[in-house]
């Protein structure tokens, strides 16, 4: 079955750690397999990386930010947020993480996060663990 949930983002760009949503998710699977995590959205992402120190997701922002300078697209004309939907193209929807004995397999440092690239918004988060 593909699990749900919605997470209700508080700024226009923002990292939102969703490991222990996932995790619940995965232990209740048990077993092994392969968990995707995915967001169906244009203006969000999936991204595995660390949170340990919440300064990298605000530097991903940041760097993202650089890259991709808001205003100067052809999108903007009908929507101003052509930066939001190049950044998501950029980092992607959606990851896929190998578990075992119920636990997710991350590494020591790496984290499961939403990446909000329009916000605030209220965002939906599917999750298969087969
Ligand atoms: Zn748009």
């Amino acid at each position: 079955m593909i699990h749900e949930f919605l997470i209700r983002t508080k700024e226009k760009t923002q990292v939102v750690d969703l490991t222990e949503k996932v995790a619940a998710i995965v232990q209740r699977q048990g077993g092994e397999g392969i968990c995707c995590v995915y967001v169906p959205h244009a203006t969000a992402a999936i991204v595995i990386n660390e949170n340990a120190d919440p300064n990298i997701g605000l530097d991903l922002l940041d760097a993202l930010a650089a890259l991709v300078p808001e205003g100067k697209w052809r999108h903007d004309r009908i929507d101003d947020n052509a930066a939001a939907h190049i950044k998501a193209a950029i980092l992607g929807p959606g990851e896929t993480i190998p578990y075992g004995d119920g636990r997710l397999l991350l590494g020591r440092w790496q984290s499961v996060m939403l990446v909000e690239l329009d916000g605030p918004r209220e965002r939906k988060v599917l999750v298969r663990a087969a």
